[in-house]
């Protein structure tokens, strides 16, 4: 909408706040409310709040600034207007971007900002001129009142003979040995009711995500035995995919909340069985052409198989943006259908990046890369991706030969020695991205400052506590050592 229409429908329709949102470095929203008034009560625009912002003191936000430079604009884009769902008294949101208040620079540690230059950067190249992604999140719905519980027992939940945490086990918890209508380990995916009793509850995700602007093409339960749910989004350009991936996570939090349900996008929430991934597709078009088709192996170009070299070769530390948390590590371990080896296949969804054979249609060709999880900031999620790929690109690099006929999971270790894999614990995709990130800095995309910032507060707040703590697992084996 623009912003006359935006006054126009506010005014039609009795909208009395505005609520304005905008993502910290980590990738959870925040927000402020006003009154609508001043954002509409304009003559002159460029004395709107479009224009001018709203002052934010940035101080405590995760990853912003310092206190003696706290104060901050955000700038709201007309673009990302809807009517919040969640809000009682009729609210417009806004999605803004974060600048300096001073030099009216927009803020360098504004992951909108970096999503933006992406796409800008892409442009500069003339590699392409859009670039559309089209990720896949998966998430748990837990009941709100079993999940403390439950989450705290998860670890400790190891069925002695085959060392699984398994629905026997969660029956155990409930003091209930029915096992009927429960889906088995792994056995989420996808059998009708009684054994799925989530259609009800994503229904009511999707039209609210519908309402909200979001086009969504399916939904389904998981693999995951407990409460495991997708559903896809319509791709889109990149900010605007950034937008929405937030706004999902967003709606599927606040439907599971007014349903006495808890949603989470922790990757592997529950030990022995899947975890949630956010596979993301991504494809790069000039002139309305795609340009990830052509005669190459699985209907892709040659442009594609650079693409793909470049996520290979730039893979381990692109983890540690797109795999950001201590617990990514414990979904990417092989046997869940999270990929830990960086290689690529038409069919195979044990490699990283995956050709879909979906349809004949050159439109619909383009990379899934399977790595990335929803725990992180998807506009840097999304930003990193193409910058790795793009580098692939720019270089000619050759992503050597696809791995089709074997499963992954299956090779022996010898044979598995030679094939590169994502790292295995966050620490160590750190590591790899001290080394390597200079593709990041290409075109001023990212800067060495978010990038040190990103390192400093991932090892202080969550590499180094969880080091420090004795892990529940720990009693089961030493407390009688
Ligand atoms: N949940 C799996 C993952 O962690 C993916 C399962 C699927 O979509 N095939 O990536
Ligand atoms: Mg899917
Ligand atoms: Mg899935
Ligand atoms: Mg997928």
């Amino acid at each position: 909408m623009t912003p006359e229409e935006i006054k126009a429908y506010c005014e039609q329709n009795g909208v009395r706040f505005v609520d304005v949102k905008f993502v910290d470095l980590f990738g959870q929203w925040q927000h402020i409310t006003r009154p609508i008034r001043e954002l509409n009560d304009w003559t002159d625009y460029n004395r709107s709040p479009w224009r001018t912002g709203y002052g934010f003191d940035g101080s405590s936000i995760r990853g912003f600034q310092k206190i003696e430079e706290s104060d901050m604009l955000l700038i709201p884009d007309p673009d990302t207007a809807f009517i919040d769902p969640f809000i009682e008294v009729p609210t417009l949101s806004v999605i803004a971007n974060v600048e300096d208040p001073v030099t009216r620079q927009p803020y360098t540690r504004d992951a909108r900002h970096i999503a933006q230059k992406a796409e800008q950067y892409l442009r500069e190249t003339g590699v392409g001129d859009t670039v559309y992604i089209g990720p896949e999140l998966e998430f748990f719905i837990f009941d709100e009142v079993r999940f403390a519980n439950q989450m705290h027992a998860a670890s400790y939940i190891v069925d002695s003979d085959e060392g699984i945490w398994n629905s026997n086990a969660e029956a155990t918890l409930r003091g209930d040995l029915n096992q009927g209508y429960r889906p088995r380990v792994k056995g989420g995916y996808f059998p009708v009711a009684p054994h799925d009793t989530l259609t009800d509850i994503r229904n009511e995700m999707v039209e609210v995500m519908e309402e909200c602007g979001i086009q969504v093409e399916l939904h389904h339960h998981e693999v995951a035995t407990a409460g495991q749910a997708e559903i896809d989004m319509r791709f889109d350009t990149l900010t605007r995919m950034g937008d929405k991936a937030l706004l999902y996570k967003y709606i599927v939090k606040n439907v599971a909340r007014r349903n006495g349900k808890v949603a989470t996008f922790m990757p592997k929430p529950l030990f022995g069985d899947n975890g949630s991934g956010m596979h993301t597709h991504l494809s790069i078009w000039k002139n309305g052409i795609n340009l990830f088709a052509g005669e190459e192996y699985a209907g892709i170009s040659k442009m594609c198989k650079h693409y793909i070299a470049g996520l290979i070769r730039h893979g381990r530390a692109l983890m540690a943006i797109a795999a950001p948390t201590t617990n990514s590590y414990k979904r990417l371990v092989p046997g869940y259908e999270a990929p830990v080896n960086l290689v690529y296949s038409a069919r195979n969804r044990s490699a990283a990046c995956r050709i879909p054979l979906v349809s004949p249609d050159p439109r619909q060709k383009r990379v899934e890369f399977r790595p990335p999880d929803p725990s992180g900031n998807p506009y840097l999620t999304f930003a990193a991706i193409l910058m790795a790929g793009l580098d692939g690109i720019i270089n000619e690099w050759d992503p050597g030969e696809p791995l089709d006929k074997i499963n992954l999971f299956d090779l022996s270790p010898e044979e598995l020695a030679n094939i590169p894999t994502v790292a295995q614990s966050l620490d160590g995709s750190l590591r790899a991205l001290e080394e390597d990130h200079e593709f990041l800095l290409k075109g001023g995309v990212f800067t060495e400052d978010v990038l040190e910032t990103w390192i400093a507060y991932k090892y202080e707040n969550e590499v180094d506590p969880i080091r420090m703590r004795p892990h529940p697992y720990e009693f089961e084996l030493y407390f009688d050592a």
